[in-house]
Formats: structure tokens, sequence, C-alpha cells
């Protein structure tokens, strides 16, 4: 079965793929910047009940107080080794965004829609698996919605954004038998929401990068883009010796 998360993963690099699945594990070191986002994920879904408040900023800064309370419970792993400093750093920087967070989600009707959380939706017929962040109910049909709690481009949403929402939407029409024309990204860091319309070309895409993983999983080794990103990736190492090795054997 392959995962939504294993398209955005073969879109950074095939190679990633198949050392995953292989077995490698990715690594994500804990930097501040990392930290804050994993506290911006958790400050999203506080947004909606933000949006019925009466005083926004002010339930922002105590979702933010009990968020900073609870994140080592929510990510105990992940943040077993992050000092008192580092952690009280992230959440201050996070606060600094809030009033700013506070004036987009005032006027945004997005968060008037009602939110559903989905548990995994998986299609045994498609192969495809997958969580979405949660689902919205917009004129009574089901439609996904992401968070993201990097960088938002100047207009629209990034590509591989814009096919996990596709993979999602494929994945609820064939839950529901419904037909998804749209999806949402919500930018954490603003408290914006973008919607992105789902098209053809892009389920198409879906289906063709879901075939190639599959053919990665079966054991092929795609080939090292000319664009990868080596500089920030875990599998340097092991990834120069296999390239080399086969290669040599060709
Ligand atoms: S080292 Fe480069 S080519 Fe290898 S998996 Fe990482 S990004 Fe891809």
């Amino acid at each position: 079965m392959i995962r939504v998360s294993d398209i955005a993963v073969y879109l950074k690099c095939p190679m990633m793929c198949y050392f995953l699945n292989k077995g490698h594990n990715l690594v994500n070191e804990i930097t501040p910047a990392y930290l804050e986002r994993l506290i911006l994920k958790e400050m999203a879904l506080t947004y909606g009940d933000a949006f019925n408040a009466l005083d926004k900023l002010s339930f922002l800064g105590d979702s933010l107080d009990r968020i900073s309370d609870e994140i080592r419970i929510i990510y105990r792993t992940e943040l077993s080794g992050i000092d008192a400093r580092t952690l009280a750093d992230s959440v201050s920087n996070v606060r600094s965004y809030l009033e700013n967070i506070c004036s987009n989600i005032s006027s945004d009707d997005f968060y008037t829609s009602e939110i559903v959380d989905e548990p995994l939706l998986q299609s045994e017929k498609l192969g495809l698996s997958g969580s979405p962040d949660r689902l919205v109910k917009i004129n009574g049909e089901l439609v996904p919605s992401i968070i993201k709690t990097g960088n938002m481009p100047q207009s629209g949403v990034w590509s591989s954004d814009r096919l996990a929402l596709t993979a999602y939407s494929i994945l609820v029409e064939e839950k529901y038998n419904s037909s998804v024309e749209k999806g949402f990204v919500e930018y954490a860091r603003w408290g914006k929401v973008r919607e992105v319309l789902i098209k053809r070309h892009e389920r198409r895409k879906v289906l063709t990068i879901r075939d190639r993983i599959k053919k990665i999983h079966e054991g092929f080794m795609p080939e090292k883009p000319k664009d990868a990103p080596c500089e920030h990736c875990g599998f340097t190492g092991i990834c120069d010796v296999k390239s080399t090795l086969v290669s040599r054997f060709f």
C-alpha cells in the first residue's frame, strides 16, 4: 500500500523512497526551527475555536501556553533531548506571530466550516492510503485539508501540497462515493487558508507516481535526480556508496 506521504518523499527524491523502503530511517534532527513547526501544527488545530472566541488573541495566547506544557507529552520521543530553554525560545517565536494569525483568521470563512476529524483513508482498490489533517464539510460534501508549517508561496500553494491534496481527494471520493472538486492548505504560521482546485492532470500525476513508487517497493532502484537535495539529506553516506556500486556494475 502506497501512502500519500510517500508521494511527497518521491517528489523530493525517488532515491529517498528506495532507502526508506529498504528499512533505513531518515532521522529528523530536532532543531529550534523544527520544534517551532511542531508547535505551529498544534496551534493550527485551535484556530477554528479561536475564530469563535470573543477575544481571539487571548484565546490564542492561552492555547500556546497549554501547548507549551503539553508538547512534550504529544511528541515524547522526538523531544526527549530538548532542553527547557530551547523550548521556551521556540514558544516565544510562535508568540510573536499571534497578532498576525489573529487578524488573518478573523477574516477567513474557512473557520466557519464544520471540521470532521478523519482517521486513515485507505483504498485496497487504489493501493493508496493516508491521513489528511482534517476533512471539512462544504455544502454537505467532505473535502480534505492539510496543515503546513513551513513557508507560504506568494500565491497558490506548493505543487507537492497540490498533489497531496489531490491524492487525499481521490481517497475521499473512493470512501464516500463523492466527487471532490477542491481542497484546502492551511498555513499555520500566518493563519491563512488557500483553496486548491483539484485538476484532472494532477489526478493523473498522482496515479503515475503511485505506480513508480510501487516499482521502487518491488526493488527497482531509481535514478539519482540531477537536482536532488543531497546537502540536506540524511542518506548522503549510503546513497553515494549504492549509486557508485550500481554504476560500476553496469
Ligand atoms: S543523498 Fe541525494 S540522491 Fe541520495 S537520497 Fe538523498 S537527496 Fe536523494
